[in-house]
């Protein structure tokens, strides 16, 4: 996938609109794509589950077809609607991911968590596209060890009290693992330098788990989503996905080349 900054103007309705910065969208999308291709319980899911999404559209077309001019016009028309910017001569999408899955990704779940309140017969689902999980295992036993344990505690409250707005007292929450799980890692590592301690700011792909286990439910890593800060201040730094295909090799795709460039196994991450 190409970055809007690379490509001509997209023609929708007349009017040319040039996308730009892209990144954010085409690192999320080739992340997917990677899962898609790679798995077919993820691909079975997608169909029956997400056949109405815009972005779940353009996720099938890219694994199908590749790009071509009328993918970036979907891609436009995609982002202008999400980020709720109108189709004028310049579209610029540059957006932080974790906001952007928000959007693009409101009704696919990371999490369900579901309330119940016995009192007031209240039932309600919440959506949760990301997922935001506690520092502390990852700042003391690092990623390898603590992914897993730090997702199974978030996913293990099954009766957590949580405050009831209409009666004034308290219900209870549980939580479901989705179809797939994207995790925010930027908290955790935030703390990490905050605090000062042993911070590397590199991670080698091999410290991140290839497969975990929720509630008896195997999920495997598709890939990261990696960001190179701004190198000026008021900069907006750039997205780049690196895919971990089914046999354990690594891409890193990045929308300001025009090829996918294959990683060593054992490359830091910064
Ligand atoms: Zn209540």
């Amino acid at each position: 996938i190409q970055n809007g900054n690379l490509l001509a103007p997209v023609k929708i309705e007349k009017v040319k609109v040039q996308v730009m910065n892209t990144c954010s969208f085409d690192s999320l999308i080739e992340l997917i794509v990677n899962g898609y291709s790679d798995y077919i319980v993820y691909q079975r899911c997608v169909k029956t589950e997400f056949s109405d999404s815009e972005f779940f559209h353009l996720v099938t077309d890219y694994a199908l077809n590749k790009t071509t001019s009328k993918w970036y016009i979907k891609r436009a028309v995609c982002l202008s609607k999400a980020l709720d910017k109108p189709l004028t001569h310049t579209l610029d999408c540059s957006y932080n991911i974790s906001n952007l899955i928000l959007k693009l990704l409101h009704d696919v779940p990371s999490t369900i968590n579901e309330f119940n309140c016995k009192k007031c017969k209240i039932s309600s689902k919440i959506i949760k596209p990301v997922l935001q999980i506690d520092s502390q295992p990852i700042l003391t036993e690092g990623l390898k060890i603590s992914l897993e344990k730090s997702l199974n505690k978030y996913f293990s409250i099954t009766n957590k009290k949580v405050y009831c707005d209409s009666c004034k007292s308290y219900g209870y929450e549980s939580r479901e693992p989705g179809p797939h799980l994207l995790i925010d890692t930027e908290h955790p590592f935030i703390s990490m330098v905050e605090i000062g301690i042993g911070f590397s700011s590199e991670i080698p792909l091999s410290e991140i788990p290839h497969s975990i286990m929720i509630k008896n439910v195997k999920y495997v890593l598709i890939g990261i989503v990696h960001f190179i800060p701004p190198e000026i201040e008021n900069g907006i730094g750039h997205y780049t996905a690196f895919c971990k295909t089914i046999t354990g090799s690594w891409k890193q795709h990045n929308d300001l080349k025009f090829k996918a460039d294959i990683i060593p196994n054992g490359s830091l991450l910064n």
